[in-house]
């Protein structure tokens, strides 16, 4: 396997509705690696009625966390792929400790490391007003959000003229109690990759082409390092 040393891993961190998937998205166009994002590989394989689709769906929709064990081997497939010889931006994963342990060892595995965790951090109330909002295109998987990013037609997609939608999770039931498993499982985290030196805040609350330039900078300052 050719050597990752120099490729270019990066972790979003941020509750649901921060505005992970819509960064990782330009993030991955501007710099040239993919985005990946486990919540979207269990969504194409809960379309596709896979196994592991089959496995996820009722985690998914009851707002709770795909075991460890199962969304540690999805993202070692993923990252072992030639697509992320160059690095990848990761979106939705790690959520818990563990599964940020898995991480480390897989890069290191494959001679690389973790470069930069930006955490984008978004209050409460603005996290359950952007899941409120959200809009996603059947088609292409791009994000809207009906008074924050609009699409110019309602229900269509910019990009490809899909059909928009908003996902099964995104009743203010799941969305109360996935930013409750958020604050449980996953907030640890930033501690966890303050103390490794990795973590750089970004305030989320902010346009989205503001965040997108800060964590570009961010990017580039780890980069000369
Ligand atoms: P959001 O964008 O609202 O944060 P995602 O699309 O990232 O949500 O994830 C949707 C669902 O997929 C989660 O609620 C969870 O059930 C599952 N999921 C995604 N990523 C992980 C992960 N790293 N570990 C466990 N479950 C995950
Ligand atoms: P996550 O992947 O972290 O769950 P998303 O990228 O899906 O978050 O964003 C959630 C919603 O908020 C989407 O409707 C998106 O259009 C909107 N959004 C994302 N970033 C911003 C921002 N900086 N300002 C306003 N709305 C945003
Ligand atoms: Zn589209």
């Amino acid at each position: 396997m050719a050597t990752r040393a120099k490729a270019l891993y990066i972790v979003l961190l941020g509750g649901p509705g921060a505005g992970k998937g819509t960064q990782a998205e330009l993030l991955s166009k501007a710099l040239g690696i993919p985005q990946v994002s486990t919540g979207d590989l269990f969504r194409e394989n809960l379309k596709d009625e896979t196994e592991l689709g089959l496995l996820a769906k009722g985690y998914m929709e009851r707002g709770e966390l795909v075991p460890d064990s199962i969304t540690i081997a999805m993202v070692r497939e993923r990252l072992a792929r030639p697509d992320c010889e160059a690095g990848a931006i990761l979106d939705g994963f790690p959520r818990t400790v563990a599964q940020a342990e898995a991480l480390e060892a897989l890069l290191t595995e494959l001679g690389s490391r973790l470069k930069v965790v930006p955490y984008i951090k978004v209050s409460e109330e603005v996290l359950l007003s952007r899941l409120a909002g959200r809009w996603t295109c059947r088609n292409c998987g791009a994000m809207y959000h009906q008074l924050f990013s609009p699409p110019r037609q309602p229900g269509v997609c910019d990009k490809c003229g899909g059909e928009l939608y908003q996902r099964a999770d995104d009743t203010p039931e799941t969305q109360r109690h996935r930013i409750q498993v958020y604050f449980e499982q996953t907030a640890p985290l930033i501690d966890y990759y303050r103390e490794k030196g990795l973590l750089v805040e970004v305030d989320g609350q902010r346009s989205i082409s503001e965040v997108q330039a800060e964590l570009l900078r961010i990017i580039a300052d780890d980069r000369r390092r």
